[in-house]
C-alpha cells in the first residue's frame, strides 16, 4: 500500500518525482508525518531560515463580481453585507502595520474590475508608500485584472501579487467555477505578473472534491513551471451558503484529515521547491487551534495576521467558523507573538522579507 511505505529512501532524494511528491501527500501514519515534516523544517532551516515574516492583511472590500462555487463572499451569496472601507480606513490601519514593524501589508477584496477602482487603488498604494517613507512592501490580492491596470498598481508601488491559481487541474477548475471564469486566463495573468516584475505568490486549496494526492503533486509542479516566489494554501473548509458545501459530507468527520493533508502539502511544497516563501494561513488555524504554529513547523515561514478593523470581518467570511472574528489588530499580533516565540523561531520586524528565490531572480535580471 502506498500510504504503508516508509519515506525514508524518497526524503533522501535529491530530487523528487511526482510519484515521491504523491506518496509523501498520502502517508499518514504518525511517524512518517513527522519525518516529512522534520525533512520540510530542515530544508526550510537552511534555505530560509526560521524568522517569521508578518503581513498585515487588510480585507478592505466583500464586493465581487465572481461566483466561485467554493467562496462565502460569491457575487450570489445574497445573505452577505457588502462593504468597502474608505480610503481613510484602510490608510489607518497601513499605519499601524507600519508603527508595529511589519514588513509589508496585504491588500485583499473580492474581484472588482473598473477604471474608478483601479484608480482608488492606485492612490492607495502611493499614499501607503508616502505614510512610510516608501518602507512598506504592498501585496496586492485583487484577482484577475488586465495587464494595464497590474502594470499601473506595480508603477505606483506594489511589489508583490498573490493570485491562487486554486487547482492546476483544468477540469477541476471547470467543476468549482461557472463556465465564465476561465483556467487559461487565470494562468496568464500569473505569467504576465512574473513578466512585469511583481514578487508572484499564486497556491490552491487542499482537500476540495474530487482531488487527488496525485492532483496535488501536479500542483507542486506547477508553482515550480510558473517559477513562483511565494506559495499562499490552505485547506478547503466548506460554507453553508455555497454549491460546494455540501459536496465533501458531514465536514467535522473529515476536519483532522484534511488539517493534516495541507500540513503534509506545505511539507512537500518546501521539500521540493526549497527557497520560497510559503505562508501558514487562517484557514488552517480554522481547524485546529495551533494550526498556524504547525504549519511553521512543516515548513512554512510567513504569516498574515488580519488587521482589519472588526467592524468588517463577519463580512468578510470566505468559509465557515473562519477564527478571530473578534479580536482586534493588536491582539491578534500579541497572540500570534507568543505562539511563534513558543517554537523557538523569531520575528522579522522592520524587515521586507522576500523569499531568497525571488532575490536571486532579481540579481540574475540585473546581470
Ligand atoms: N478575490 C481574489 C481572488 O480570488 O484571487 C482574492 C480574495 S479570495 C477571497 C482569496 C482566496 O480565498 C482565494 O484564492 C481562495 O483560495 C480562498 N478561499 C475562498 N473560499 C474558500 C474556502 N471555502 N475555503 C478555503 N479557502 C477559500
Ligand atoms: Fe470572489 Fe475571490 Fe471569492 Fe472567487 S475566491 S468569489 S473571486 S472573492
Amino acid at each position: 500500500m502506498l500510504s504503508e511505505a516508509s519515506p525514508d529512501k524518497i526524503l533522501a532524494k535529491d530530487r523528487l518525482t511526482k510519484k515521491d511528491l504523491a506518496h509523501l501527500l498520502s502517508l499518514n501514519d504518525k511517524q512518517g508525518m513527522q519525518q516529512l515534516f522534520d525533512k520540510a523544517y530542515a530544508i526550510k532551516k537552511k534555505y530560509v531560515g526560521t524568522t517569521v515574516y508578518f503581513r498585515g492583511l487588510i480585507e478592505l472590500s466583500n464586493i465581487c463580481e465572481k461566483n466561485c462555487y467554493y467562496c462565502g463572499i460569491r457575487k450570489e451569496n445574497r445573505k452577505v453585507e457588502r462593504y468597502m472601507m474608505s480610503e481613510e480606513e484602510i490608510l489607518q490601519a497601513a499605519n499601524e502595520a507600519w508603527q508595529w514593524g511589519y514588513g509589508s501589508v496585504v491588500l485583499q477584496a473580492g474581484e472588482i474590475s473598473n477604471s474608478r477602482y483601479t484608480s482608488f487603488i492606485e492612490n492607495l498604494i502611493h499614499k501607503i508608500k508616502e505614510l512610510s517613507n516608501g518602507e512598506l512592501g504592498i501585496t496586492l490580492s485583487l484577482g484577475e485584472q488586465v495587464e494595464n491596470t497590474y502594470k499601473r498598481w506595480y508603477a505606483a508601488g506594489a511589489h508583490r501579487y498573490l493570485l491562487r491559481i486554486e487547482t492546476s487541474d483544468r477540469k477541476l477548475y471547470a467543476l468549482l467555477h461557472p463556465e465564465s471564469h476561465n483556467y487559461d486566463s487565470r494562468v496568464e495573468c500569473l505569467q504576465i505578473l512574473g513578466d512585469i516584475g511583481y514578487y508572484v505568490g499564486t497556491g490552491v486549496m487542499i482537500g476540495l472534491p474530487g482531488q487527488t494526492v496525485e492532483r496535488l503533486a501536479d500542483d507542486i509542479m506547477f508553482f515550480k513551471r510558473i517559477d513562483a516566489d511565494m506559495i499562499g494554501m490552505g485547506p478547503y473548509i466548506p460554507h453553508h451558503d455555497t454549491p460546494l458545501a455540501c459536496c465533501l459530507g458531514n465536514f467535522d468527520d473529515i476536519k483532522q484529515d484534511q488539517f493534516e493533508l495541507a500540513l503534509r502539502m506545505i511539507a512537500a511544497t518546501r521539500i521540493f521547491l526549497r527557497d520560497v516563501n510559503i505562508a501558514s494561513t487562517t484557514a488552517l488555524q480554522a481547524l485546529d487551534d495551533s494550526g498556524r504554529e504547525l504549519g511553521l513547523k512543516a515548513g512554512a515561514n510567513i504569516i498574515m495576521p488580519n488587521i482589519t478593523d472588526t467592524i468588517y470581518r463577519r463580512g468578510y467570511q470566505l468559509y465557515d467558523n473562519k477564527p478571530c472574528l473578534d479580536e482586534n489588530a493588536s491582539m491578534c499580533r500579541a497572540c500570534l507573538e507568543g505562539r511563534i516565540l513558543s517554537i523557538g523561531e523569531t520575528i522579522g520586524y522592520n524587515k521586507p522579507g522576500d523569499s531568497p528565490h525571488y532575490d536571486r531572480k532579481r540579481t540574475r535580471v540585473r546581470k
